[in-house]
């Protein structure tokens, strides 16, 4: 019987900084302190000169206005997103800076028919039950398939190879809400850029969902370079954020 499953996101690693022993340079051990390091290492401006700039607070918010993102992408974010269903890894994918790590379908076997319910859908005990019921059948089929596959595939002696075989087949007819997990690693632009395209009420619900997530998690991470973004609710009930910061480009 096919399952609801939960978004579940953790940051799993984050960059840590070491200052060079012979540069007096006073900061965190953080991302936000590599942004600023590689920022005032452009000018030798370590002693914090501009009063305006001198907390680290005040140096990222002016470099992030003034467009100077490329400082941004030498620390970097690493979350596992579990719960996520393979039509929006689909979407979470075309961001072409992440890189990714995804649970396959070729080598493990689904035990549970775990599915990401749509949120329209959610609360709705008639349309879930309907694709639960859905669900359920494709994966009646995909355990048939998979059965006459591995029996057509009987002279592979290599028995991992014939059951890998057979999966990489049969999982044709699993449908998009089944569920996903996969690792993403981005740097902190790669990251904005994400939750700027994805984070919006534009944005597909379930990646929107996804984008909402990522950044709770990075803010605790890196509070100032992604200060910008607030979380608001939409009228039906999901969250959207959107950045406050107008680009200086
Ligand atoms: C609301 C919404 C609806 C969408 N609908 C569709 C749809 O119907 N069909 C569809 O196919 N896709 C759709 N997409 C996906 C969209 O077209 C992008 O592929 C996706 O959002 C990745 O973002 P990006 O193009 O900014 O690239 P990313 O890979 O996130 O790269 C970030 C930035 O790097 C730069 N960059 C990266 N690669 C290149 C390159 N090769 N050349 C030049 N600059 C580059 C660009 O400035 C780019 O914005 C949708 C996205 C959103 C947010």
């Amino acid at each position: 019987m096919a399952t609801a499953v939960e978004l579940d996101v953790q940051l799993i690693a984050a960059t840590r900084f070491t200052p060079p022993a012979d540069i007096a340079f006073e900061s965190g051990d953080d991302g936000q302190a590599l942004v600023e390091f590689a920022g005032r290492a452009c000018y030798e401006s370590f002693d914090r000169p501009n009063p305006r700039t001198a907390e680290t607070a005040d140096y990222l918010r002016h470099i992030m206005e003034v467009g100077h993102d490329g400082l941004l992408e030498h620390a970097s974010a690493t979350l596992y997103i579990r719960g996520i269903s393979r039509s929006a890894v689909g979407e979470l994918m075309r961001h072409r800076h992440f890189s990714f790590s995804q649970l396959s379908q070729r080598f493990v076997h689904p035990d549970d028919a775990e599915v990401v319910l749509p949120d329209a859908v959610v609360g709705d005990e008639e349309l879930t039950r309907l694709v639960l019921r859905a669900a359920d059948e494709s994966r009646f089929v995909y355990d048939e398939l998979l059965r006459a596959l591995e029996e057509q595939l009987g002279e592979e002696s290599n028995a991992l190879l014939r059951r890998k075989q057979a999966r990489q087949a049969a999982r044709a007819v699993l449908p998009g809400a089944t569920e996903s997990r996969v690792v993403v690693t981005g740097n902190y632009r790669a990251w904005r850029h994400f939750i700027a395209a994805r984070a919006t009420e534009h944005a597909d619900r379930e990646i929107r969902k996804v984008a909402v997530a990522c950044l709770r998690l990075l803010r605790e991470e890196a509070p100032v370079v992604f200060s910008d973004f607030h979380i608001t609710r939409l009228t039906d009930g999901s969250e959207m954020a959107a950045s406050s910061i107008v680009s200086g480009y």
